[in-house]
């Protein structure tokens, strides 16, 4: 574990000077242009950042889970939008190092390591969010090719990327055993690219709808088999939620810092108001919260890194744990800084915006919740201990 821990610093700290050195100067341009940063974007690449989890065969970092949440984190502290561009691009690669044949490997992450080409992951519909399976979008089969129809909103990434990663039925009467997982290259004939979204958060990483309109693709861009999409969907985000979770983190250590030091400099009743206990309170509730939350993000990297049975589980509670934690820490920063936080001039709202995105995307906490939940239950089944078993073994309804 120890090994880990230095591995993890090293990175962190190149991460840390690139920061310092690239983007901290430019966190305010991205939020107040909304504009999508390829300069950004092209930084990331040289350095290896958006193609973290890609082997190094293919031209790839070949990285674990646990760099990708180091990077994540490092970043969003500063900036949770090019977090964000990170992780989405991520999960769209996912699919295809899970369940990609070699050539579809060699062809689409050689594409993204050579040529640097975004991707995107786009599951979510008007009408299918949280509930996957009833996904509308079709694929239909003809001949050499796959012809798609249907709509796909939220996208991130949606007009930047030049691949996407995406989910339809090619046999709708098996509901999300009907799913399939297709690569699309973004100019395929067909694609309509919405309006960008204009949200709350996130500001400057595009989200779009994508309308599929007859698309033509060939039965050579399935990822998986045909109708394990929703297999490929999960494993996907298995991997992926730990870094919204890393990303949560960066955004709550941000706002802790900012209200420690406004905290010492601000006087009132004749001392700064880290001295007065009530401050204190929060202060230290805060800084245990992202402590906590920051164990929960490496313990499941640690586990998905190493195939352990329970890393759906710490996945899910990762995701859910340290976007609710970002959401109560960034809201308490804003009470920190009384009047001062609610001045959009200060970076807290800023935060206090991402964060809320964060407890949403990627799936609910609610869902995420009844994932861990429907986990607890499998695993007492087969692990909880014997004494307790037998306590409850014994237990008479009185
Ligand atoms: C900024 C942003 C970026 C995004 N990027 C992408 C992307 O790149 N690709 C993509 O495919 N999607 C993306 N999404 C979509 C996102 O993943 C969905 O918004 C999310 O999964 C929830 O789906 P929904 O919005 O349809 O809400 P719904 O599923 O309609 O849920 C509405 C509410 O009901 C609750 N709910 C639903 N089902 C249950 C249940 N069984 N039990 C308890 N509560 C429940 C939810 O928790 C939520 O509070 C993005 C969203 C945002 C905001």
């Amino acid at each position: 574990m120890f090994d880990l821990i230095e591995a993890k610093s090293i990175l962190k700290e190149e991460v840390a000077k690139f920061v310092q050195e690239i983007v901290v100067d430019k966190v305010k341009e991205i939020e107040e242009t909304d504009e999508f940063p390829w300069y950004m974007a092209e930084h990331f690449f040289k350095r290896g950042y958006l193609t973290l989890l890609i082997p190094k065969k293919y031209g790839g970092f070949g990285g674990s889970i646990m760099d990708f949440c180091t990077v994540v984190e490092e970043i969003s502290k500063y900036s949770a939008s090019l977090g964000l561009l990170i992780i989405v691009h991520t999960t769209g690669i996912l699919p295809i190092i899970l369940f990609g044949n070699e050539k579809q490997k060699r062809l689409f992450l050689g594409d993204i390591c050579n040529n640097h080409h975004l991707i995107g992951f786009a599951i979510t519909e008007p009408k299918a969010g949280s509930d996957v399976g009833s996904i509308q979008m079709i694929a239909k089969s003809k001949g050499k090719n796959y012809i798609l129809n249907g709509k796909k909103s939220f996208v991130t990434n949606g007009g930047v990327s030049h691949l996407y990663s995406t989910f339809a039925k090619t046999n709708p009467r098996r509901g999300k055993r009907g799913l399939t997982t297709f690569v699309v290259p973004a100019d395929a004939d067909g694609i309509v690219v919405g309006k960008k979204d204009d949200k709350i958060g996130m500001r400057g990483i595009p989200s779009t709808s994508l309308s599929f309109k007859d698309v033509e693709v060939p039965n050579t861009n399935i990822i998986g088999r045909k109708g394990q999409g929703f297999l490929v969907a999960m494993e996907t985000l298995n991997r992926s939620r730990p870094a919204i979770g890393a990303q949560s983190v960066g955004i709550a250590e941000a706002a802790l810092e900012l209200a420690v030091l406004f905290a010492m400099k601000r006087r009132q009743f004749g001392k700064p108001i880290a001295k007065l206990e009530g401050m204190q309170f929060i202060l230290a509730d805060m800084a245990a919260s992202v402590d906590a939350a920051r164990s929960l993000v490496y313990k499941a990297a640690y586990y998905l890194d190493h195939n352990h049975p329970n890393a759906t589980k710490l996945s899910a509670m990762s995701k859910f744990f340290c976007s609710d934690m970002a959401m109560k820490v960034t809201v308490d920063a804003v009470q920190v800084f009384g009047g001062y936080g609610c001045l959009k001039s200060r970076p807290l709202e800023r935060l206090m915006r991402d964060a809320k995105i964060t407890q949403i995307y990627e799936g609910t906490n609610q869902i995420q919740r009844f994932v861990t939940a429907e986990q607890i239950i499998k695993e007492h089944l087969k692990t909880y201990d014997r004494y307790f078993r037998k306590e409850l073994e014994e237990m008479e309804w009185e």
